[in-house]
């Protein structure tokens, strides 16, 4: 038995934070940061004697993400308690939804080598996130609440991905999609998106799943992708050398690179769930749900199938670009203003990805607008400067946001379009580099690039490399 005669089952619960600006039940501050306990009130620290208001755009923002991800949306659904005993949630309980989620029977379509493949969603549902722990050496342990009433939704898929890289590829795009429906900024790195990975392997050809083991709470996409990798291959040894896998919770482990133990799995009857009585059902309309439906924006896969049509790019390059909202509406809105919106494409992969990488900065912080990349594009195509020459130009728009007009005006950049003036330099440089003249009359026809070279030293690539060409062509040929 090997590796290979096993098939990996995986199956995630993800958590994001909501956007709105307020938390689920009070009018705290949903920002992230500030000083310990100052984004808190009697109602978000669970004070006895307090009430709880449900906030409105948190359920139209979960609504916008079930719709986003193909869910049915339940007209009537309510909210539960879920009791767990724990110093981060200072109510001793949890709002959730148990029973009658917002959101249900979901799917997202990734592609995996090629191939499309849906992963189903079991339920989308809207909870309250809980404060966090710090574990001071010295001072014992303190709680900050002010993460305590964030709204969050909780996304639950089938166990439908078969494989590591299929959790990474899943939750690009589920991240990808929440952008796109605005319902969260998914900043892994604040922990407004977070995993749990549950994971079991079986032998192939088996159609019942195997005992699985939970890894929560993971904040990075390539962690989660390492944590599973890890994972299979330790149930695959712990079942090969005759052992059985625990039902557990564990923890991944990214400095050790392994994932631990940390206590068998809770049951849902732990929790003991039961409706929250001090919260009405949530009720959400036909018509309601149609209005969200309309105001949602293109999804990525829709666009990307129209941008091949429309604009002419490559599929490769269309899912780069979609990929994020604000390059994808970046793209467009160039596209449009360009004579060739393949080479605004081109640009946007090469270029701006490269300098966004080397600034570490987000998608959105281009420091020029989408419409004077329309214009450095046309000036290249209308052959008003050279394609090097526009790399420089680039460069000085990255660094001033100057338009490309001015740049080429400024600098007198434009491409030496005068042929006389071209015929004149080319005769000269025939005629101080006799030997490779002979080269190329003997038939070495590479040798003319060489001559180029020289040209375009003199123009400081100012000149049109075809043009320059044929002139040297046109005169070497005549001495044949
Ligand atoms: P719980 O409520 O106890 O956490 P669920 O049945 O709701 O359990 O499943 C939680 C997650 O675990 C879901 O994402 C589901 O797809 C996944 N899952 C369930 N069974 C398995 C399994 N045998 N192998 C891998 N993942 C699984
Ligand atoms: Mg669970
Ligand atoms: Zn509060």
């Amino acid at each position: 038995m090997s590796y290979q005669d096993y098939e990996i089952v995986i199956g995630l619960e993800v958590h994001c934070e909501l956007k709105t600006e307020s938390k689920i039940f009070c009018g705290c501050t949903t920002k992230f940061g500030g000083d310990p306990n100052t984004h808190c009130c009697p109602i978000c620290t669970g004070m006895p004697g307090t009430l709880p208001v449900l906030n409105e755009n948190v359920v139209e923002y979960a609504v916008r993400a079930g719709l986003a991800t193909n869910c049915k949306i339940a007209e009537f659904s309510k909210q539960d308690r879920k009791n767990y005993f724990y110093p981060d949630l200072p109510k001793a309980y949890q709002v959730s939804q148990f029973d009658l989620p917002l959101c249900y029977e979901g799917e997202v379509e990734i592609e995996v080598n090629g191939e499309v493949k849906k992963v189903g969603l079991t339920r989308i549902h809207i909870e309250e996130d809980a404060g966090k722990l710090l574990h001071e050496a010295g001072e014992g342990s303190l709680v900050d609440y002010n993460r305590c009433g964030v709204p969050l939704i909780e996304i639950v898929t089938e166990p439908d991905m078969r494989s590591p890289e299929e959790v990474g590829i899943f939750m690009q795009k589920l991240r990808s999609i929440l952008l796109y429906s605005d319902v969260s900024d998914c900043k892994m790195n604040e922990g407004s998106l977070r995993c749990d990975v549950n994971l079991s392997v079986r032998k192939k050809g088996s159609t019942e799943f195997g005992t699985r083991t939970e890894m929560k709470n993971i904040n990075s996409f390539n962690f989660a992708v390492k944590a599973a990798e890890y994972e299979a291959k330790r149930q695959i040894k712990t079942i090969e050398s005759g052992g059985t896998i625990v039902q557990e919770t564990r923890r991944w482990d990214d400095v050790k690179g392994v994932t631990v133990s940390m206590r068998s799995k809770e049951e849902a009857h732990d929790y003991r769930y039961f409706p929250e009585p001090d919260l009405m059902p949530i009720i959400t309309p036909k018509e309601k749900i149609e209005e969200i439906r309309k105001s949602l924006p293109e999804m990525p896969d829709l666009r990307k199938v129209r941008y091949i049509s429309e604009y002419g790019i490559s599929p490769k390059d269309a899912d780069l670009i979609v990929a994020s909202r604000n390059m994808a509406d970046y793209f467009e809105t160039a596209a449009k203003a360009s004579k060739n919106a393949k080479t605004v494409s081109n640009w946007i992969i090469t270029e701006i990805f490269s300098k966004l990488n080397e600034d570490q900065k987000e998608e959105g912080s281009i420091p020029f607008k989408p419409e004077l990349l329309a214009e450095l594009v046309n000036l290249i195509e209308e052959d008003i400067i050279s394609n090097s020459i526009g790399k420089k130009v680039f460069a000085q728009m990255w660094e001033t946001g100057k338009s490309p007009n001015t740049i080429v005006e400024e600098e007198g950049l434009k491409q030496i379009s005068d042929d006389g003036a071209l015929i004149d330099m080319a005769k000269e440089v025939i005629s101080s580099n006799e030997k490779v003249v002979a080269d190329y009359l003997s038939g070495k026809e590479q040798a003319v690039q060489s001559l180029m070279g020289q040209m375009m030293k003199k123009t400081k690539g100012q000149a049109n490399p075809k043009k320059v060409i044929d002139i040297l062509k046109d005169i070497l040929n005549q001495m044949k």
